[in-house]
């Protein structure tokens, strides 16, 4: 499963790359819904920081 992890800085850019709409804004930064992901990894390329890991 792929992860946002503290490194978010809120960016939005992998909201706008995920094709499943599965990423959006949550108590402290961007979270994933694990049960929209498809699990694609496009938005692991997208993210400045490298704040979404796969676990
Ligand atoms: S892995 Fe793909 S489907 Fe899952 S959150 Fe990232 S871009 Fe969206
Ligand atoms: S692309 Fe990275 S820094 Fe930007 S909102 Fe997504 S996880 Fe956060």
């Amino acid at each position: 499963m792929f992860v946002i992890e503290s490194d978010c800085i809120a960016c939005g850019a992998c909201a706008d790359t995920c094709p499943a709409g599965a990423i959006s804004m949550g108590d402290e930064h961007y979270e994933i819904d694990q049960d929209k992901c498809i699990a694609c990894g496009a938005c692991v390329d997208t993210c400045p920081t490298g704040a979404i890991v796969e676990k």
